[in-house]
């Protein structure tokens, strides 16, 4: 039975531990590609041009757009992110399941062109704890910080448009947890309506003693 790979979205405030949760799903289980997005922010201490990010100036962020080589891209925070398109497509005709950790505006955009993306939004256990951790990061200046958090705002208003949320207390549950809603997206009725129908013509044969 071949499984077609499914298209896995993942927002959340910053600084709600998105980042350490995809690395712990990722090494915990194999089955997932996770995509490298395009950005023009600069990069924080010790992140890696086509690891983290692929960093781009402002002009060469234009050109992918203008050559429809992004999936969907937004403005966040004063500057571009976007998923670069052949990834996402190669990776998802190997039957690998394809993570994108993006913002709201970007969830929406990939939801119209794959209706049947997962959407999982990240929550803190309570908003003290977000403020927390983004404070502890210690790569935003107090600036930026109001920033984010205005962003926070404003992206709690769009919760109700993901399937399912995921509340980051622990590590390793919410690892867990999000793997277990994926593996259990693969059974949908509507995702094996092929493997239903060979088993009833199968069935069909025996009935008529073949
Ligand atoms: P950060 O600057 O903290 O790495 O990311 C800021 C926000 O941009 C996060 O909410 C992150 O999920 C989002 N983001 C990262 N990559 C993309 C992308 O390719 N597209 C969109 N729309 N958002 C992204």
């Amino acid at each position: 039975m071949s499984r077609r790979g499914i298209l896995v979205v993942v927002s959340g405030f910053s600084g709600v531990g998105k980042g350490t949760l995809m690395k712990r799903l990722t090494e915990k289980y194999s089955q997932y590609a996770l995509s490298v997005s395009a950005t023009t922010r600069a990069p924080r201490k010790g992140e890696v041009d086509g690891r983290e990010y692929f960093f781009r100036t402002k002009e060469e962020f234009e050109e992918l757009i203008r050559n429809d080589m992004l999936i969907e891209h937004a403005e966040f925070c004063d500057n571009y992110y976007g998923t670069p398109r052949e990834y996402v497509e190669d990776q998802m005709s190997q039957g690998r399941d394809v993570i994108l950790e993006i913002e709201t505006q970007g969830a929406r955009q990939v939801c119209r062109q794959y209706p049947d993306a997962l959407t999982l939004f990240i929550m803190p256990p309570d908003a003290r704890t977000l403020l927390d951790r983004l404070k502890s990061r210690g790569s935003e200046t107090e600036d930026k910080m109001e920033s984010r958090l205005a962003c926070a705002v404003r992206e709690a208003d769009c919760v109700e448009q993901y399937d399912y949320m995921i509340v980051n207390d622990d590590l390793e549950e919410s690892v867990d947890q999000m793997h277990g809603l994926i593996e259990s997206q693969h059974w949908l009725v509507s995702r094996n309506r092929d493997f239903a129908e060979q088993i009833r013509s199968e069935l069909k044969v025996f009935a008529k003693g073949e």
